[in-house]
């Protein structure tokens, strides 16, 4: 579990936090009232604290001694300030802080937990600053590592494809008008050509006097465009609400893909990563086999334990099938208790050898009920030559799983097996 810090000597703003911390980032909340509660739990914890939320002034120290002393262990923070004026906002930015917050009203500690959040998965998300003037480069670059994020640089057009090609981490451009002879007008275009705008969000930085050219980078496909001079903080507003943006579209995406009962793929899923695997596989000349699996007698299952016992048995059928594919192997839940399985670059007799492994380990398999001990079995058709294409496959598939249940069931038929 990923714990927090939060350094603020008001006993009922710390609890709001660590509450809505826990409850809301499932994170563990650690609280220190003072600096010196603060330099003790430093030293003596055992936990790694990816960010702290911490008060700019506190009872036993000058202002900010609590967040240099983080800033020294590498912690990165976001400031709670009860008061705001010109020269606090500056002292703060000195410090390079992720961000900072007025303690205000509710609204403030929800954005400050937003932030939090973004700390948290920030690590994992590549941002790009294409630039030519370094000066610029390292300003944002230096705001952009503040955020946690991993941040490359270049200076032409060319290097900028060449990392949006090589790095699916990347979610986040951020286009200077000064690069490529067309003031990144054509960067942009070219980037939206090979990253669509639900993976890789695109924010153009222009000069005051360019204001005009904003209409034409949206129309090349930048979701944003921010004019110079601005502040962090506009900069930071920006780039947090695409990223929420496209982590929000991801969650849609793979909600939509999802079978909710076993968290196995869907329908929707099996088409889509099917597909891609088939004309893979095919381009590639490697053999895939495809199954079709159902549970044999499930209706008398459900008839003799119950509906909810009958789910049960879907999702542990669910956990076998997830335990035994990996990688690029397709596994998908289409209808109520059948089950798709592609294996690509598998032999046919290997493949047959792995679907009589699986039926045997379902078979000998077992759960606890209150109506007693449940076993079950499934029959398999596989498909070893699976066609041209996921339709034809499936219909392979199916008609062999036909003969495993007409001929008695618990069964892997291939269509090696003749
Ligand atoms: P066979 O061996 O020929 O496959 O027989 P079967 O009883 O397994 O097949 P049949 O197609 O007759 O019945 C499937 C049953 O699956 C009927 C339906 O009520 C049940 N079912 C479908 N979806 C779900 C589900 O999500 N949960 C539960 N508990 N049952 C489901
Ligand atoms: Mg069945
Ligand atoms: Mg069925």
């Amino acid at each position: 579990m990923d714990h927090i810090l939060i350094v603020e000597d008001s006993e009922s703003i710390a609890a709001l936090l660590a509450e809505r911390c826990e409850r809301q980032l499932g994170l563990q909340a650690q609280i220190a009232p003072s600096v010196a509660a603060l330099q003790t739990m430093l030293a003596t914890s055992e936990h790694r604290y990816f960010a702290a939320i911490c008060d700019l002034n506190l009872p036993d120290a000058p202002p900010g001694a609590a967040v240099d002393l983080l800033r020294s262990k590498d912690i990165p923070i976001v400031v709670l300030t009860g008061e705001w004026s010109e020269e606090i906002r500056s002292r703060i930015w000195e410090r390079r802080v992720a961000d900072y917050v007025l303690k205000e009203s509710s609204a403030d500690i929800s954005y400050a937990l937003n932030v939090v959040r973004r700390l948290r998965y920030n690590p994992q998300v590549a941002a790009l600053v294409a630039d030519p003037l370094q000066s610029n480069r390292e300003a944002i670059a230096d705001i952009l590592r503040d955020q946690k994020l991993k941040v490359l640089q270049c200076e032409s057009p060319e290097e900028a494809l060449q990392y949006i090609e090589s790095r699916p981490d990347l979610r986040l451009a951020l286009i200077d008008y000064g690069i490529g002879g067309d003031r990144g007008l054509d960067l942009t275009t070219r980037i939206r050509r090979r990253r669509k705008r639900d993976s890789l969000a695109i924010i153009a930085l222009t000069d005051f006097e360019l204001k005009r050219a904003s209409a034409r980078f949206l129309r090349s496909g930048a979701n944003d465009v921010l004019a110079r001079p601005f502040t962090p903080e506009e900069l930071l507003c920006r780039i947090n609400l695409h990223l929420d943006t496209l982590d929000l579209l991801e969650q849609l995406r793979s909600e939509a893909e999802q079978d909710f009962l076993t968290g196995l793929g869907n329908r929707h899923y099996l088409n889509e990563r099917a597909t891609a695997v088939y004309a893979d596989c095919l381009s590639r000349g490697m053999p895939f086999a495809l199954a079709m699996a159902d549970i044999d007698h499930f209706k008398s299952i459900n008839d003799r334990f119950g509906h909810l016992v009958g789910d049960r048995a879907l999702k542990h059928l669910g956990r076998i099938l997830s335990a035994n594919t990996k990688g690029k192997d397709v596994v998908a839940r289409i209808g109520g208790e059948e089950f798709v399985i592609l294996l690509p670059d598998t032999l046919p007799e290997s493949a047959a050898r792995f679907f009589e492994s699986l039926r045997r380990e379902i078979a000998g398999s077992a759960i606890d009920t209150d109506s007693g001990t449940l076993a079950f079995t499934v029959s398999f058709g596989v498909a070893t030559n699976a066609g041209a294409s996921l339709r034809e496959g499936l219909e392979r598939a199916d008609r062999l799983l036909y003969r495993a249940k007409a001929s008695g069931r618990n069964r892997v038929v291939t269509d090696l097996t003749g």
